[in-house]
């Protein structure tokens, strides 16, 4: 069954709390929420829920090496410029989440 809720700004508070849970299972050094973000960010995107331009920000990042939940710090060579985060860490929430590439850790 399928029920109407009205929040226009549904994929940027999906992702949100995305990041929420991201941070809470970085501080809590938790595995079983880690894999949790993992099933709901797969099940979410099967259902139609699109990518933002924070949605990596449940991931590591690969280019600064903050934790989940983090916003992204200017890294040598790196700027950030106006972004929260670097595309490299969008890319690569794109591409685990369809399954191309392995999640980094932990969320492997
Ligand atoms: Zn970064």
């Amino acid at each position: 069954m399928r029920i109407n809720v009205e929040e226009p700004r549904a994929a940027e508070r999906f992702w949100e709390g995305m990041r929420e849970v991201a941070a809470a299972a970085a501080r809590h050094q938790d595995p079983g929420l880690y894999h949790s973000i993992v099933k709901i960010g797969r099940a979410a995107l099967a259902q139609g829920v699109e990518l933002v331009p924070s949605s990596g920000l449940f991931l590591e990042c690969p280019v600064c090496e903050v934790l989940p939940g983090q916003r992204c710090v200017n890294a040598p060579r790196h700027p950030l410029q106006d972004n929260i985060l670097h595309a490299e860490r969008t890319e690569l929430a794109e591409k685990a989440l369809r399954g191309e590439v392995p999640f980094p850790h932990p969320l492997r």
